[in-house]
């Protein structure tokens, strides 16, 4: 750490005509860049800088602070392998544990002096004669060799386009950048969205606002929720013997991984179904409110949802469900496309994530000039969801069809880490400057994926979902068990490479390792 702050402020003496230079250069500090700095660190790779656009780290469990903010996998499996946390206070952990859990991280790893914060990075763009990405931030330039996108696939918040919404004269926001300085009691409220995050801020705002319109395009499957405070005597106990937290991990990914028939075979569709319809009927008396609940989607096509306490709000006299869409809204109403208005004071986004059409795409130039968004045009593809041809040197996390819908992310943030990790060390080894994935290799793993994906419910359950990118494609989703994607991604495969060497650069990189 030492040796990186003098250098760089022998490079601050050079009048700041020079950018900085790294080896590596990390984008974001969520789960992912963390994870990727965290096992460079470990593996004695220290010449690394971590760019975060925010004054923290964290990522999405940063942005995320709605009320009820949860995660839906269990704590054990939703955290890092390599560093178990075995005070978990409840099996499905909440967004200030997950992200005080991220920033002890970042702090107990030696993490924290590598990451620039309030560096959001403008543009990287591929130098062809130097070898390098250049890095334009908020912070100034950097040139790097390696770069990893760690920004995952739910970072930048989507609002419709709604006619009229900058006339409306009320407070709106969206459900990743909350507004916690206004006050919702006793407001007349309209959520627009019934996803993963409104199904648990609803809930909780139900009880203070006088009025809740909850405008729902399309109603989600909902299973029971099994959280529970975890007991004293289990910290202990994961503190003394860590390998019975392993064991309850391992316990918890196999028994995820046995979710995966139920995605992939039409046949068991039934069986989500029956138990989704009892928990409905179970919490929800009212026949015509069920109704509206009720899906006209196969069970799986959009993320299954988990709560017990959403149904019930619903119930309450002061909610009402609107399911005909927004017409027009106004200064002070909402208009649907019956044609009522209602009187609204606030309005509440919880309408997701760009995820297909991330804005980082428009920010990431490849060779010949070429805009990450302008090759992906609508549907993001890459080898093994990590790296992209015409994109040197350049690796991504959680890309495109490395989304799941049944497990952690973390499992395949790690597998991608390895994976990056033994390229590194390949290009040491080797002396290679660059390593580009060949067209054709990258060309014939999507297609694998789009077969394997063709009957899953994800594309066949009858539903739209942000699963599917603008064309219709799935470019989001692993389609099967990420004990197969885990297998795949334990090695680099450089046969599958353009490898470029440089006698400059393994010259460079030969001193550096007689250096150390
Ligand atoms: P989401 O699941 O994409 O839900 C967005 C909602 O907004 C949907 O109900 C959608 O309706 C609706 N919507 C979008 N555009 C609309 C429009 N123009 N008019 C009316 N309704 C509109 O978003 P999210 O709830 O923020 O969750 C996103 C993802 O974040 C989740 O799928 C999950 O992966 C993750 N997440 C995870 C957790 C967790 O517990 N781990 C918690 C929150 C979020 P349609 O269904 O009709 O499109």
């Amino acid at each position: 750490m030492l040796q990186q702050l003098d250098r760089e402020s022998e490079t601050a003496g050079d009048g700041g005509t020079a950018p900085r230079h790294f080896d590596v250069a990390v984008i974001g500090t969520g789960f992912a860049g963390l994870g990727m700095a965290i096992r460079m660190k470990q593996e004695g790779m220290d010449d690394f800088v971590v760019f975060e656009r925010a004054a923290e780290v964290g990522g999405t469990w940063r942005d995320n602070t709605y009320p009820g903010c949860q995660c839906d996998v269990p704590s054990h499996l939703y955290s890092f392998s390599f560093a178990p946390n075995p005070n978990w206070s409840r099996a499905f952990s909440r967004q200030p544990e997950i992200w005080d859990y991220l920033k002890d991280c970042a702090r107990r790893f030696g993490i924290t002096p590598h990451i620039r914060f309030n560096h959001a990075v403008n543009m990287a763009s591929w130098d062809e004669t130097e070898h390098h990405w250049r890095i334009e931030t908020a912070g100034g330039d950097f040139t790097a060799r390696v770069l990893v996108a760690g920004m995952g696939g739910l970072s930048e918040p989507s609002i419709p386009p709604l006619a009229g919404l900058d006339r409306f004269k009320g407070t709106h926001f969206h459900s990743a950048t909350w507004n916690h300085d206004h006050d919702l009691r006793g407001k007349r409220v309209a959520v627009i969205g019934t996803g993963a995050s409104s199904i648990q801020f609803v809930p909780r705002i139900q009880r203070q606002v006088g009025e809740l319109k909850l405008y729902q395009r399309t109603p989600p499957w909902i299973m029971p929720h099994r959280d529970k405070r975890l007991e004293s005597w289990k910290h202990s106990l994961y503190q003394r013997f860590p390998a019975a937290q392993r064991l309850v991990r391992n316990a918890i990914y196999w028994g995820r991984e046995g979710f995966i028939p139920f995605f992939t075979n039409p046949r068991l569709a039934g069986v989500p179904r029956a138990i989704a319809l009892k928990h409905l009927e179970s919490q929800v008396s009212d026949p015509e409110l069920r109704a509206k609940l009720t899906p006209s989607y196969q069970v799986g096509c959009k993320r299954i949802l988990i709560s017990n306490d959403y149904y019930p709000a619903l119930a309450k006299p002061n909610v009402e469900v609107v399911t005909d869409g927004v017409k027009e809204i106004r200064e002070h109403s909402i208009v649907s496309t019956d044609g009522t208005e209602r009187e609204i004071d606030t309005i509440i986004f919880g309408t997701g994530f760009h995820v297909t059409d991330s804005p980082f795409a428009q920010r990431i130039r490849g060779r010949n000039g070429l805009l990450l968004s302008e090759l992906y045009a609508g549907s993001p593809q890459a080898y093994r969801g990590t790296t992209v041809a015409g994109f040197p040197n350049a690796f991504m996390l959680l890309g495109p069809n490395t989304g799941l819908g049944h497990t952690s992310v973390v499992v395949m943030i790690e597998a991608q880490v390895r994976y990056v990790l033994d390229a590194l060390r390949f290009m040491r080894r080797q002396a290679v400057a660059t390593v580009d994935i060949r067209e054709e290799a990258q060309v014939a793993f999507n297609a694998g994926v789009q077969e394997d994906l063709k009957t899953t419910v994800w594309n066949a359950g009858g539903c739209a979902s942000w699963y599917l990118d603008q064309n219709g494609k799935n470019t989001t989703l692993w389609p099967t068990y990420t004990w197969k994607y885990r297998r795949l991604m334990r090695r680099f495969d450089p046969a599958q490479y353009e490898a470029q060497p440089s006698s400059r650069t393994a010259a460079a990189v030969n001193a550096r390792v007689a250096h150390a």
